[in-house]
């Protein structure tokens, strides 16, 4: 993909891998949900790429819903301040929640919205992310299915930007100053 200026970008979890394990994830969840009456929560924009494989992966009814906190803007450092942007359409009252969410840095925002979703009533609340960066967390949040550990650097792609670009990359990338 054409990068900005200065940038090169470097394959960090290619397009096969993130898909072969998009599928077992789903498999581990069509078999932890089986009738069970669940919502997917996709945290935007990040997720959506995530999301849509994601419940395509899951052999059950299910529902989906979205919600949009701040995060780092346009910046890449997180602020530690955490504000919902966009709020669920439906309620998760009497539901079995699981978040989608696309990486796992701090743990700062996923906190938040953890003990948001269970102070609506749900049933459980459950978090999976495509990508955790163990080594960032700042706060201890229960990630019950994840896709990859990678380490500390700032990816983009599989619907991760920098300042809104490379959303649409099939790898998630890092990318390198050059
Ligand atoms: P946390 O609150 O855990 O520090 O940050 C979570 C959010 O920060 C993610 O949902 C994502 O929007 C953003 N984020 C954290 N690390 C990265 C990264 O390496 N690349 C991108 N594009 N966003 C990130």
């Amino acid at each position: 993909m054409r990068t900005a200026p200065g940038e090169r970008l470097e394959v960090l979890v290619r397009a096969q891998d993130i898909q072969s394990r998009v599928q077992l994830l789903g498999q581990h969840i069509t078999q932890d949900y089986e009738n069970k009456e669940l919502i997917l929560i996709g945290i935007l924009k990040g997720s959506f790429v995530f999301i849509a494989d994601l419940a395509r992966a899951i052999d059950l009814p299910l529902a989906v819903d979205f919600m949009a906190v701040s995060s780092y803007g346009m910046s890449t450092k997180s602020s530690g301040v955490v504000r919902i942007i966009k709020d669920l359409d439906e309620s998760v009252e009497g539901k079995h929640v699981l978040v989608v969410e696309d990486i796992v840095d701090t743990g700062l925002t996923l906190n938040y919205i953890y003990s948001h979703l269970k102070s609506r009533g749900a049933t459980s609340v459950k978090i999976c992310t495509l990508l955790d960066k163990v080594s960032r967390r700042q706060i201890a949040v229960p990630v019950h299915y994840k896709g990859f550990e990678i380490p500390d650097a700032f990816v983009v792609g599989y619907g991760l930007d920098v300042e809104e670009r490379y959303r649409n990359l099939a790898d998630v990338c890092q990318v390198v100053q050059s």
